[in-house]
């Protein structure tokens, strides 16, 4: 159990009581949800056993009046625990009036370490622990980090998404200027201590009974001032650097499909483990073509006579035609399916080409054409709506 899931969990929540609970109630209500929920009564039942595991949990902290106090404490300071990762890999707090991330310098790029000493880097270190920590995230742990997530987007043809395609992917990253190595100062130069913090990148505040360190204002939270600036990153000590990755997308990947490239964010510090890449896909509309799931879907036009006395069609395919009988008395809208020649994945199976026949009405007929139809309507019965005119008689 960590301090994020301090954070992340309602515990009181969990356990079905008030958070001004009297210790007597939530032990209550612990025994009665550890009851219903125990394995024993429920056996075989995976979904019991998580609640059984969570109910447990929340006892652990509610029902221990000093780590329920703790437990508060926290959950005040960073709102109602709604924490979530950012693209970087870092967290927010939802509901509070100030960013973690500056807390702990990030925004400038921070040196490591700066929060030794009991500041709040300590404080937190272990919330973020697994979490971001790339050059300019959240806390810096101490120990190996894992390198950040990286969220892109990538737009596909649609033959391509059928098909399956290989891309080269151009990635953005933030890194290192090699220039000054990350001071930001012009080579040859050293950046100065910052008058305001002494070099230490933080001033303190109190509020209450707690003592904040802010990131520096005069510095960013760097602890220096650069007085001649590197000609390469103008001072920020850091560049863009771009990598290329060839990235398979299989056949039938979806419009709004988010892909994960586990390992392939950003590399780790110290040891870490990478980070993970994640790809949104986004498939460009085919101009004859639709596609729900692994089928395909077409729409034809067909002529009155072709509906009613039958017809062979030839129709495209993503990668040829197909000929599709059409039997005589084919109602308009009708759905013919050409099978296997949809999505075709890897392991064989196949979609299939829906084709919806779609009876096109001229707006305009010759005369031979109009006494042909006339004629045809003498030796025809009306259409079949005696259903609906027992309803229109009652209003006339
Ligand atoms: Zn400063
Ligand atoms: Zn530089």
């Amino acid at each position: 159990m960590s301090s994020k899931d301090w954070i992340e969990k309602d515990y009181y929540a969990v356990l079905g009581v008030e958070k001004s609970a009297s210790s007597d109630e939530i032990k209550k209500s612990y025994r009665k949800l550890a009851r219903e929920s125990h394995p024993d009564h429920n056996p075989g039942d995976p979904l019991a056993e998580e609640r059984f595991k969570a109910v447990s949990e929340a006892y652990a902290v509610l029902g221990d009046e000093k780590k329920r106090r703790e437990y508060d404490e926290m959950r005040s300071l960073f709102g109602s625990g709604a924490f979530r990762r950012n693209a970087r890999g870092g967290a927010q707090p939802g509901g509070v009036p100030f960013d973690v991330s500056d807390l702990f310098g990030g925004a400038a790029g921070g040196g490591e370490g700066r929060f030794g000493g009991g500041g709040l880097g300590d404080l937190f270190g272990s919330i973020f622990t697994g979490g971001g920590g790339g050059g300019g995230g959240a806390a810096r742990p101490r120990g190996p980090a894992r390198g950040r997530d990286v969220e892109t987007e990538v737009a596909l043809d649609f033959t391509d998404a059928v098909r399956g395609v290989t891309l080269p992917l151009t990635l953005r990253s933030a890194g290192v200027c090699e220039t000054c190595h990350g001071t930001g100062a012009k080579p040859g130069t050293q950046p100065k201590a910052c008058p305001v913090c002494h070099g230490a990148g933080v001033t303190t505040r109190n509020q209450g009974s707690f003592s904040f360190s802010e990131p520096c204002r005069n510095c960013q939270g760097v602890g220096t001032i650069v007085e001649e600036k590197c000609p390469e990153c103008h001072g920020s000590g850091g560049v863009t650097k771009t990598r290329t990755l060839n990235v398979r997308f299989p056949a039938g990947v979806a419009d709004g499909q988010r892909i994960r490239l586990a390992g392939r964010g950003e590399p780790g510090e110290r040891g870490g483990p990478a980070g993970d890449l994640f790809v949104q896909v986004k498939v460009r509309p085919d101009e004859l073509f639709g596609r729900t799931g692994d089928d395909l879907t077409l729409t034809v036009p067909i002529t009155f006579a072709e509906a009613v006395l039958g017809t062979d069609l030839r129709v495209p395919t993503l990668d040829g035609t197909v000929t599709l009988r059409v039997p005589a008395g084919t109602p308009s809208g009708r759905v013919l399916r050409a099978r296997g020649k949809g999505v075709v994945r890897k392991d064989g199976r196949a979609g299939d080409l829906l084709v919806t026949l779609d009876v096109a009405v001229p707006a305009k007929l010759s005369d031979e054409a109009r006494s042909a139809l006339e004629a045809f309507t003498e030796h025809t019965p009306p259409a079949a709506r005696e259903h609906l005119d027992a309803r229109v008689r009652r209003f006339s």
